[in-house]
């Protein structure tokens, strides 16, 4: 919970505010653009809610905030937007919400499929979210994008009966996995499903191709809106740089319109767009 008595000073005077337990994941920035802002220590309210829509987003950026740093002066209801994930985000993927500490406040994903959802990286578990993912169908399986993600994954395993999977590069956080992926070949899941090994940010780090649509980027690729480009992040690179950047090559093989990054804003563009934003990045990472 948020302590009143460690409110930043930066928040703007009214109901909502964030205190000095942020770490900056950006999380309610992205859910609530207009009442959260950034300074050089984190996330403040900037604004406070206006409308029902800015009202309603700003609880969810509460619910989601992994380190409780988001608080009401008044006890405010959260059952509306804790019911309101995961939240659709395009066709049949959605976002998680509840984002982890553990994480470091990564997004994850669920896609919902006929023949089995699929957990990208991991969010906290909370019952009501477990509850909402049955009646959705379920998880079949979890994917990890890599070693930093895992978060919650033993409590979905235990009670969704989840199919773990992650590469043999971050095997040993968590040595549990029920499928390792080898090597660095492609590793078709299903028919509409590719896991593409991409070591660089971490050794065993995959990406997930959905339908030539949807790519499941982890700590591999984002989008940074201020500047319209796709991003890797350089600071952030655990194993080699120079291996991450010949893993983004070869996702020039592959079309899809929607980058879901661990860290920062689920981005759409058409596939043209896209390749033209991947060859940039390409050529910013070749020069870092
Ligand atoms: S979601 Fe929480 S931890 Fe993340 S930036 Fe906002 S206040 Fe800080």
């Amino acid at each position: 919970m948020a302590t009143l008595s460690k409110r930043r000073p930066e928040n703007q005077v009214g109901p909502f505010y964030v205190d000095s337990s942020c770490i900056d994941c950006e999380t309610c920035r992205i859910l609530a653009p207009q009442v959260f802002g950034e300074d050089r220590i984190g996330s403040f309210v900037q604004k406070q809610p206006e409308s029902e829509l800015e009202t309603f987003q700003a609880l969810q950026a509460l619910v989601s905030c992994p380190t409780a740093s988001i608080g009401t002066e008044d006890r405010l209801d959260l059952q509306e937007a804790k019911a309101s994930f995961p939240r659709k985000i395009a066709d049949s993927v959605y976002h998680c919400g509840f984002h982890s500490k553990s994480s470091f406040g990564a997004f994850s994903y669920l896609i919902v499929r006929e023949e089995g959802n699929i957990l990208i990286d991991s969010p906290r578990y909370i019952p009501s979210l477990a509850e909402k993912i049955k009646s959705l169908g379920g998880i079949r399986y979890h994917f990890l994008t890599h070693r930093d993600d895992i978060a919650d994954h033993e409590k979905f395993h235990q009670e969704f009966g989840t199919q773990r999977i992650i590469h043999e590069g971050d095997l040993s956080s968590l040595p549990e996995a029920e499928i390792v992926i080898h090597g660095n070949d492609p590793y078709s899941l299903a028919k509409d499903l590719v896991i593409l090994p991409g070591p660089g940010h971490t050794k065993g780090h995959s990406t997930l191709l959905y339908k030539n649509e949807f790519l499941f980027t982890g700590d591999h690729l984002a989008f940074d809106p201020k500047k319209e480009r796709l991003i890797a992040f350089r600071n952030a690179c655990w194993y080699s740089w120079e291996k991450q950047t010949e893993s983004m090559r070869l996702l020039e093989k592959y079309d899809f319109e929607w980058v879901l990054p661990g860290h920062g804003h689920p981005t759409h563009a058409d596939r043209e767009k896209m390749k033209e934003m991947l060859r940039s990045c390409i050529s910013w990472m070749e020069s870092r």
